[in-house]
């Protein structure tokens, strides 16, 4: 890579798997697989498991170096909210990446930019919390042509009135909505030229300086057959892993084809 940027591959399990001894299987072969990786010198792994089993995740990938990561984070501190989640539970439990925007979040529960935006002060807020930010346009969008200004402006209010040394918590995930869980990757070319927009508009935002250093993740259908692929492109940090984060072998050998 040119910029040096150590690469972040992360894998969102979404609402799976349906019980806790499901998630300890799959966990215990993910650690199993991982005991002798020589995190250091491949790829930064992370897991976004469903919040009741974040500790389990804590507990049973302790000494791989895997990190772990919610998928959300509730827009209160503390108090009368039943039913949700704040940023100082999740970062006391020793997690340390949070996950917002992702699009399922902003299609299906209405999550608008300044409800990100909202989320990812409360993370930054709390000392040992990262982000991982989803972006990326609808297929309608990409036919348009809207792909620069959609992503743009999903930035520029996801990230607004950050701090510099807050950014440097920030990863960037750009994620098609028509890739995601489609089977339909994005080639290789159409992520580089994307990930190319997103570094654009950061250097605009925040200075060529910073644009240089944020990673910037692709995902949609990423799978162990086009990871090699996309990791070739010099703007391709990453990949963010759904339907292929699932099973031990296949997150394997993602994370493999990313280092
Ligand atoms: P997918 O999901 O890999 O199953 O397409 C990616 C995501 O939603 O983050």
């Amino acid at each position: 890579l040119s910029q040096n940027r150590r690469p972040i591959i992360a894998g969102n399990w979404k609402l799976n798997p349906a019980t806790i001894s499901e998630a300890e299987n799959l966990l215990k072969l993910i650690s199993g697989n991982f005991k002798n990786h020589r995190t250091l010198d491949g790829p930064e792994i992370v897991v976004f498991p469903p919040f009741p089993y974040l500790t389990t995740a804590i507990n049973e990938l302790d000494g791989t170096g895997i990190k772990v990561g919610a998928q959300n984070v509730g827009l209160e501190t503390k108090g009368a909210f039943t039913g949700e989640v704040a940023a100082s539970m999740i970062s006391s439990l020793g997690a340390s990446y949070v996950m917002l925007g992702h699009s399922e979040r902003r299609t299906l529960y209405k999550e608008s930019d300044s409800d990100i935006n909202a989320k990812v002060h409360l993370c930054m807020e709390q000392p040992n919390l990262n982000v991982i930010l989803c972006v990326g346009e609808t297929e309608e969008e990409y036919e348009s042509g809207l792909l620069k200004s959609v992503v743009d402006l999903q930035l520029k209010k996801g990230l607004m009135g950050l701090k510099k040394e807050d950014l440097k918590r920030i990863v960037v995930a750009y994620e098609p909505v028509w890739a995601i869980g489609t089977g339909k990757v994005a080639t290789s070319e159409q992520a580089q030229s994307a990930h190319i927009a997103v570094r654009g508009t950061l250097s605009d935002l925040f200075g060529v300086e910073y644009a240089n250093e944020v990673k910037i993740q692709y995902g949609g259908s990423v799978s162990p057959a086009s990871i090699d692929e996309l990791m070739q492109m010099p703007d391709v940090d990453g990949a963010l892993v759904g339907g292929a984060s699932l099973t031990a072998d296949s997150f394997t050998r993602i994370v493999d084809g990313g280092t």
